[in-house]
């Protein structure tokens, strides 16, 4: 429970809606409790009317009751029997209307302010996430991550809202009957309120029942859910390999234990409210059998009235008592998730700011020395020992067999990893002293892994500078190689992209990555591969656009084709993490080493392609 606490930072700083809140269901509250009170009265005025001076002619007094109906009471007393009949029926209309409305304002203050925080906390934990680096996204499930900002913080706002809600309305429904039922009678008030506490009890315990299995069936329905949509995005391969069957038994299974369960759930419910309703309906049957035997026995003090009175404290009271249990349930989740947001918030990232980290201008000149990377998850020890020097306005191809470690290099040069041991060093500045804003910003990376985001083509380019010009946008097109595929859409650069948009082509794809990569104008440029789905003649063609542009930047371009790397500096082969080889296209093919090999090989199996 003592997670919740986190959360009253947020009622202080919405403490005036809070504040108000109570007041309005205080105010609520004290205007619903006169209306039994007048209706009592106006039966027993009735009835002494009907039997004037017989025994059973109830006193028709008011000294129990509270003062604003004691007033009008009074007032009613020059009006005719009539008059004051259809005078207490306007005045309980009032009294609803009034009740009614400050129940609206309740809502306006209590609920909005839980939709406040609920507000803040996603952004609290939107925030964060942007802060935490690779590892703890490559250990987190996507799943895991929507639910943390969707599930927990909407159960949360449960707690914050309406079981706040309910709790204060039960407090003040409670403190205002029983006082006027105690000041009435204190034995009709015993007797009459015997089942409640059975109630709530009941309620809870049901209710703790009702809430493991409807998150049980949500476990189910997510599984369902996920397995209908990678059927529906795997159905070419499904279909491909004739596993159609399979799948339907597969999804036909989940789909009737998620049935059962559901059924289950529905009898528990089934038997939950007619219980309910039985312990109300004991409650009131109490109150009518005790208080009309004190009215046939002659009890003084004992009327007609006061039973119908009695008779709507209870219903009054029926509902925040039955809403214990509810709260008790929806306050015991909100706290085991917000332990789970806690928990979150609390998780570090090694990637961060040193104190005292640097802007610094990036010019492209690049010394790495010794450096050494191991992935903790998996122990892979991917760099080895790697030493590099780069110089401003270098064009450095990188190339090695699938898996020597060339992106990780790659990433490593961003800061998405810290290095295990040995240094990566920009203009002399060691980088974990720079701040990760500046050297993000000072370097286009092109990650292997194309992401376009499910929006226009423009603003997928323009994601590299927010701020940049239709005329940039265009120029990064054409630099890299997309902008004649995009002018031929029929929407051109607004074409959205992804579900609902175009399918672009692999290869589409990766041009417009590059083009967002372009759009930035950084120092240094660090293409993961991202030529990969083109094939070798426009692979030239787009190099050939990008040689020019790339001109007086540094460049580290990580590609697995070897016969278009003419015009680099310098190529780099990795292999099992270290650099093998390295020297210009004629040195290493002269070398005859890896390069060579790898070299000739393409060759064989590709004649021709060597434009
Ligand atoms: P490719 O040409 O296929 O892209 P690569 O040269 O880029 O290969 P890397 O992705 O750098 O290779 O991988 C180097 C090694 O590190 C591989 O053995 C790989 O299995 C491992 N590896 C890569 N990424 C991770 C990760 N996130 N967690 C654990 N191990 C990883
Ligand atoms: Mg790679």
């Amino acid at each position: 429970m003592s997670h919740l606490f986190t959360l009253n930072r947020f009622f202080w700083k919405y403490r005036r809606r809070f504040f108000f809140g109570i007041f309005f269901v205080v105010l609520t509250n004290y205007f619903r409790i006169l209306s039994p009170q007048l209706t009592g009265y106006i039966i027993n005025s009735v009835i002494a009317a009907l039997k004037p001076g017989s025994a059973m002619a109830p006193h028709v007094g008011n000294s129990g009751y509270n003062f604003i109906v004691r007033y009008i009471i009074d007032w009613m007393g020059g009006l005719s029997f009539h008059q004051k009949i259809l005078a207490t029926g306007l005045t309980l209309i009032g009294l609803a209307l009034i009740s009614g409305f400050f129940m609206f304002l309740m809502r306006q203050t209590i609920i909005v302010m839980s939709r406040l925080i609920e507000f803040d906390q996603k952004n609290q934990i939107f925030a964060h996430y942007q802060k935490l680096d690779n590892t703890f996204y490559k250990q987190h499930s996507t799943g895991d991550l929507m639910n943390r900002i969707s599930e927990d913080v909407s159960r949360v706002r449960m707690y914050t809202g309406p079981a706040i809600m309910y709790f204060i309305n039960l407090a003040a429904v409670i403190g205002f009957s029983l006082f006027f039922m105690l000041r009435s009678d204190v034995k009709l008030t015993l007797v009459s309120l015997c089942p409640l506490p059975v109630l709530a009890i009941a309620i809870y315990y049901v209710n703790t029942i009702i809430n493991k299995k409807s998150e049980r069936i949500q476990v189910m329905l997510s599984n369902l859910t996920t397995n209908a949509q990678e059927s529906y995005s795997g159905i070419r391969v499904i279909k491909s390999f004739v596993q159609e069957n399979q799948m339907f038994r597969f999804f036909k299974q989940n789909s009737e234990t998620y049935r059962d369960n559901a059924l289950s759930l529905a009898k528990t419910e089934a038997i939950y409210f007619p219980s309910m309703a039985l312990l109300i309906g004991l409650s009131t049957l109490i109150t009518i059998m005790v208080g009309s035997l004190d009215v046939v026995n002659g009890v003084p003090g004992a009327d007609v009235g006061k039973i119908a009175e009695f008779v709507m404290y209870i219903q009054m009271l029926t509902f925040p008592v039955s809403a214990i249990g509810w709260t008790a349930s929806m306050t015991q989740r909100a706290a085991t998730s917000q332990r789970r947001i806690n928990e979150f918030l609390l998780t570090d990232t090694e990637i961060k700011d040193a104190p005292g980290a640097k802007d610094i201008a990036i010019s492209g000149k690049i010394k790495i020395e010794n450096l050494n990377f191991t992935y903790q998850n998996t122990g892979i020890h991917a760099i080895k020992d790697l030493n590099l020097t780069i110089l401003p306005g270098e064009k450095i191809a990188v190339v090695g067999r699938t898996g020597s470690g060339k992106s990780t290099f790659a990433k490593l040069l961003l800061r998405m990893y810290n290095a295990d041991k040995g240094f990566i060093r920009y203009d002399d500045v060691q980088v974990d002293d720079i701040k990760l804003h500046s050297l993000r910003n000072q370097v286009s990376f092109v990650p292997q892994e194309v992401f376009l985001f499910s929006d226009t083509i423009k603003n997928n380019i323009l994601f590299g500078k927010a701020d940049g010009t239709d005329e940039e946008v265009f120029e990064a097109a054409r630099q890299s190689g997309i902008y004649s595929d995009i002018i031929n859409f029929d929407n051109g650069f607004e074409t959205l992209v992804g579900e609902r948009g175009v399918t672009l082509s692999g290869g589409q794809k990766q041009r417009i990555s590059i083009a967002r990569a372009l759009i930035k104008k950084p120092e240094l440029v660090i293409f993961d591969d991202c030529l990969s789905a083109v094939d070798a003649r426009t692979e030239k063609e787009i190099l050939g656009h990008l040689y020019q542009y790339l001109q007086d930047r540094t460049a580290i371009i990580i590609t697995h084709r070897i016969f278009s790397l003419f015009n680099f500096d310098r190529v780099i082969v990795m292999e099992q993490g270290r650099i093998a080889e390295q020297g210009t296209h004629a040195e290493l093919l002269k070398a005859g080493g890896l390069y060579a090999a790898m070299y000739h090989r393409q060759q064989e199996q590709q004649p021709g392609e060597d434009v």
